[in-house]
């Protein structure tokens, strides 16, 4: 018998479960599986943020498989990853939850094993689990059942023969959860009541579960037929039948949280948004990341190797973003040089974001201010400096002046070097990224130029959003712009501007 993964050389699949939504539940597999594939086929209960962990080169084949608007018949997508396999690609098949919960991945593999292409199967979280336990629904409790079954609600019970033993399925101690189930709810549950299922078991409708579109209804088998016609709620959906429904009423948590459903537009230059668009996920927001700047090279590339070269020679060098000891360290690199290059020289950061960045290059801040603006680096270097001491300002081209200014009235001695420069991104879709949102966030001054930049009438085009800067300084930017500003973060960080958010949305 030879082993799947003889032949590696050649070609291979993996057959991966991107999970239920939510991208925070990718396995760690999975996410190194699609870092290294060139080619990936998916389907489409597989989010956008996943299908971006592919590399940008790689080839992206979408194989549809929406309800009634097959883009591929099974068949023809098994063929696919066969010949993707025999031609030597590296494949990842992706598909919605766990690949072989309703999902052919056993067909695919069997297709696979026939034809010798090597191949490896990642499991990913099934919404079957993951849609009931965002609904605060736990699949089991002891005080209610000791088993569950996992169900296809694509078969119509009601005409002819159905695999399905309702005898055993009517039973609300024992958790039924149907998949696909949507389309024949009023012949399931009518099939479950002809074998003596109660009236009032409990009934709960997760759709979208574990994404920020996530609806809930919860009924019993009586009236959720009428609820779901009253409400409107569709597939994709995980129906769950059984007592363990009631427990949502004390563990529901994940549609519970303030920003919940929110859609959040994230300015910031992109190689930052991916940090701010997880934390969004996290809190159950959907990012709608639409960046308006984007960082490069500063005019005088020249002054930042200088004053990288002789950086020993000052006292103190200031960062004052996480960008500048990024480009810093870049031009260090490219001198051939690493981080003894600081010699004594003292070292702050604006706030702990760019702390962080420093912590990671293996550098330890001499001082962060208590508050995170330029204003409060200068009071906290006044103090710890005298006159005619040498001090390094490493920043953005286009950045304000009050630090090295209030230095300077003090007789230090400022260099202050452009270390990278942003520019605006044109961007045609801006405006109707920013009226999709709920919540529009600017985490820079420079975000609110960029923005005014690409959307003529900011103003008028943000009336009826909640507009929420990161600091007193990025809000009086979009104020100077016309634009109204409902929260401004009190900790000058992407954590910070999350929580003001989030304590204006519980009021
Ligand atoms: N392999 C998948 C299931 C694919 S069958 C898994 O393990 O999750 C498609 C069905 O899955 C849908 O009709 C719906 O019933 C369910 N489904 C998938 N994702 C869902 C989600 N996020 N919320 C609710 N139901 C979902």
């Amino acid at each position: 018998m030879t082993l799947p993964h003889a032949r590696t050389e050649k070609g291979k699949v993996w057959l991966v479960g991107a999970g239920p939504g939510d991208p925070g539940l990718l396995t760690l597999k999975a996410a190194r599986a699609l870092a290294q594939c060139d080619t990936l086929v998916y389907d489409y209960l597989a989010s956008a943020a996943i299908v971006g962990l592919a590399p940008p080169d790689c080839e992206k084949i979408y194989v549809g498989k929406k309800a009634g608007a097959h883009t591929l018949t099974q068949d023809e997508i098994t063929a696919l990853i066969v010949k993707l396999g025999l031609d030597g690609k590296q494949v990842v098949r992706l598909k919605g939850g766990d690949v072989f919960v309703f999902a052919r991945g056993g067909e695919e593999a069997q297709a696979l094993a026939e034809a010798g292409v090597a191949f490896e199967i990642v499991p990913g979280i099934t919404s079957a689990i993951a849609a009931p336990a965002y609904a605060g629904i736990p699949v089991t409790h002891r005080d209610h059942n000791t088993s569950f079954t996992i169900a296809t609600g694509h078969e119509d019970p009601t005409k002819g023969y159905s695999s399905l033993n309702f005898a055993k399925l009517a039973n609300r101690k024992a958790t039924t959860i149907f998949l696909m189930a949507m389309g024949n709810l009023a012949g399931i549950v009518a099939k479950l009541r002809e074998h003596g299922l109660e009236g009032e078991t409990p009934v709960g409708i997760v759709h979208e579960g574990t994404k920020p579109s996530q609806r809930v209804l919860t009924a019993t088998i009586d009236t959720v037929v009428d609820e779901v016609a009253r409400t409107g709620i569709g597939a994709p959906a995980i129906v769950v039948i059984g007592d363990v429904v009631k427990e949502r009423e004390h563990i529901r948590w994940f549609d519970a949280q303030p920003l919940f459903g929110k859609r959040v537009l994230v300015t910031r230059p992109s190689h930052q948004a991916d940090d701010f668009a997880s934390r969004l996920w996290e809190v159950g927001a959907e990012p709608v990341v639409a960046p308006t700047i984007a960082i490069g090279p500063p005019d005088d590339p020249h002054a930042a190797r200088e004053a990288v070269t002789h950086v020993r020679d000052y006292a103190w060098v200031a960062f004052t973003s996480r960008n500048g000891v990024d480009a810093f360290f870049d031009t260090l690199t490219e001198l051939g040089r690493d981080a003894r290059a600081f010699g004594d020289a003292k070292i702050a950061a604006i706030g702990p974001k760019t702390a962080e960045a420093l912590a990671a290059r293996g550098i330890r801040v001499d001082l962060v201010p208590p508050t995170f603006v330029n204003e409060a680096v200068a009071a906290e270097l006044l103090a710890r400096t005298a006159p005619g001491d040498r001090v390094l300002v490493f920043r953005a081209q286009e950045a304000r002046d009050v630090l090295p200014d209030s230095l300077r009235r003090h007789d230090r001695v400022v260099d202050v070097v452009a270390a990278y420069k942003t520019r605006f991104v044109d961007d045609p879709e801006l405006a109707a990224h920013a009226a999709s949102a709920d919540i529009v966030t600017f985490t820079s001054s420079s975000t609110v130029a960029g923005f005014v930049h690409n959307v003529p009438g900011a103003a008028e085009a943000l009336a009826g959003k909640t507009v929420a800067a990161i600091g007193p300084i990025t809000a009086q930017k979009a104020r100077d712009a016309g634009i109204r500003v409902d929260v401004v973060a009190e900790e000058f960080t992407v954590d910070g501007l999350l929580r003001a958010l989030s304590a204006v949305a519980t009021v």
